[in-house]
């Protein structure tokens, strides 16, 4: 057959070259050693962790060797596209800090960047697979296809088209295609794939044992059937069976198939470094001989392991669900309000098992210093624990200067809480309280900027050899500081059995007398002791445990009672301190409400 004729009559208007899409997308000239990586997204408009987990590698690969990060949209299957999808991949990796150097929605001369403008550029190299032999047109209708799959399941077989099942299609003649096309029958175009022919091009050795190629693939035949061997970047050494399929590469409405594009664009757009999922393992053949068909150096391919997590109910391990498992979604995090450092820091614990160690060994270095590696990554499955993000994010947080922390639960309650954010701009004093001498709304009230009083909130704790950590996210944090706004406070326990409710009121009673609100900590510490033993108390914890019977409870129990009535609950940062940002007026008129 004249392949060259069977090309033209199959794209007659395609008369672009390769070699012209190479001079268009040259090598890009980028310091030696410097890595470019891509983020691949379907156009779904649902972004995931494992989809942050792969673009904080890809980035980190980029930044770290002064290579370029980029993206493209991956919208050949035009059924899965969803307005304004990209707007989201750019904007939720954008509020982790991963930022795009080029790619769809922005500037770069690489593109068209959505594999949907590219259907030229993917016509010229079918065309020339074409030319060359190394494709043809496939006319089996679904009903071949659904019989060639029933016998093959019925003999055992692996299911597809390859070998004699592929005979049919690749035997028809020139005029054969030439009637089907002009009867209009719809047609693939498929690889003809090298399959397991011990073929000297495949560049076995003279026993067809093994040979090295260009690209780092090793061919070697074992018993019969030949197998790739290569490096991948997180994995080490690989072997599979190499591809025997003559896969899809155009289908019947001209766009190419995943494998396809993929081969092409990363090759024009000179990616280094393939950083996908590890379900894309499993194609990883297909794309060594489509590389090698097409005459492209192979990237270093990166399969990263699938976040795993142990299951609350089995506690086996298991694939995080988009079912089962709101925090597999980005919009998990910013709804609770986690900060994206943290997520990242998180993340990165993740990546590199040496992360943790650096952290504590460099605790205010910006993380962007770790010399993060995929060397370093695991492969057998990434486990992925909230609890322990908690406490990474308390760490986190804890770095975070109050002014930025205010900042950002602003910016949180403006997208996730905002019939919260007067609240956060106020000083904390009920709407309808009009004259309450609580502390004055800072200017910034009326601006963005976080006021003095949530500035002030945030800070309490937070100094000294034993700071404060207790904050996870902008949901929990609001939930932890709600009693400084006069709309949220509520008492949310009960005083502890060891006061009587007669006495809780006399603990009251007594503190709102002696209350002097330019007491210093110690001198207000002491009055609290003084009624403590005054109603018989003990004035340390320890001689109550010494001698129960001697006393009703101890200090602790009396400063609960206190404690419920400014804070509304038993658990909070020191008293003293919350009652200076409350105000006289507010911490006496929530005693005296419980008084009346
Ligand atoms: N479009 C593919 C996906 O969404 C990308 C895989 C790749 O990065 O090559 O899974």
């Amino acid at each position: 057959m004249d392949n060259n004729k069977l090309a033209a009559l199959l794209f007659p208007e395609v008369t672009g070259t390769p070699s012209e899409l190479e001079d268009r997308f040259p090598k890009r000239q980028l310091p030696q050693g410097a890595m470019v990586t891509r983020m691949g997204p379907s156009p779904t408009g649902f972004i995931h962790l494992g989809n942050l987990y792969g673009a904080f590698v890809d980035e980190r690969m980029a930044r770290l060797s002064n290579g370029l990060f980029y993206l493209r949209i991956e919208d050949t299957d035009d059924k899965r596209y969803v307005e304004g999808a990209v707007e989201t991949v750019t904007s939720a990796l954008d509020f982790f800090g991963i930022k795009f150097d080029e790619g769809a929605g922005m500037s770069g001369d690489y593109g068209p960047y959505y594999q949907s403008q590219r259907k030229d550029i993917y016509q010229i190299y079918v065309k020339d697979l074409v030319s060359k032999g190394k494709a043809y047109p496939c006319f089996l209708t679904e009903e071949d296809l659904a019989e060639i799959r029933k016998t093959q399941e019925a003999n055992g077989e692996t299911t597809g088209i390859y070998g004699k099942y592929a005979e049919k299609s690749r035997s028809l003649s020139y005029e054969e295609i030439e009637s089907n096309i002009a009867a209009g029958l719809p047609y693939v175009v498929r690889l003809r794939s090298k399959g397991n022919e011990v073929d000297p091009d495949h560049c076995l050795n003279e026993t067809g044992s093994a040979c090295e190629r260009d690209g780092g693939v090793t061919y070697a035949n074992h018993d019969g059937r030949i197998y790739i061997h290569l490096k991948d970047g997180i994995r080490g050494e690989v072997a599979m069976p190499a591809n025997d399929q003559d896969v899809v590469i155009l289908k019947a409405n001209g766009i190419p198939t995943y494998h396809f594009a993929h081969a092409v664009d990363d090759h024009l757009m000179r990616t280094t470094h393939v950083v996908r999922g590890e379900e894309w393992l499993m194609s990883l053949p297909i794309h060594v001989e489509l590389f090698e068909a097409l005459g492209f150096d192979l990237p270093v391919y990166c399969h990263t392991a699938v976040l795993m997590k142990i299951d609350d109910e089995t506690g086996n391990k298991r694939k995080l669900s988009k079912r089962l498992d709101p925090e597999l979604s980005l919009d998990y995090y910013r709804s609770e309000g986690y900060h994206p450092l943290a997520v990242k820091e998180y993340l990165m614990t993740i990546l590199n098992s040496d992360f943790e160690e650096w952290r504590a060994a460099n605790p205010d270095t910006p993380l962007e210093d770790f010399e993060f590696s995929i060397e370093k990554m695991n492969s057998a499955g990434a486990l992925f624990d909230l609890n322990k993000l908690n406490d990474v994010s308390k760490d986190v947080l804890l770095r975070i200067p109050p002014e930025e922390l205010a900042e950002f639960m602003i910016d949180w309650a403006k997208e996730c809480r905002p019939e919260i954010v007067p609240l956060l701009l106020g000083d904390g004093v009920s709407e309808g309280a009009a004259g309450a001498d609580g502390p004055a709304a800072s200017d910034s009230a009326t601006t963005s900027a976080a006021p003095e009083y949530l500035i002030k909130i945030l800070a309490i704790g937070r100094e000294g050899k034993k700071p404060r950590k207790d904050f996870i996210s902008a949901g929990q944090m609001f939930d932890f500081i709600s009693y400084f706004y006069d709309d949220c406070f509520m008492i949310r326990e009960t005083v502890p059995e060891e006061v009587s409710d007669g006495d809780a009121s006399e603990i009251l009673r007594r503190y709102l007398e002696s209350y002097d609100h330019n007491d210093d900590q110690s001198q207000w510490f002491d009055k609290i002791r003084t009624i403590a033993t005054d109603l018989g108390y003990a004035a340390k914890p320890k001689d109550y445990k010494k001698n129960p019977d001697e006393y009703k409870g101890h200090v602790g129990h009396v400063s609960t009672v206190i404690r419920l009535a400014i804070v509304g609950r038993s658990q909070s940062p020191d008293v003293w301190e919350i009652q200076q940002i409350l105000g006289e007026e507010r911490t006496r008129s929530r005693i005296e409400a419980l008084l009346v």
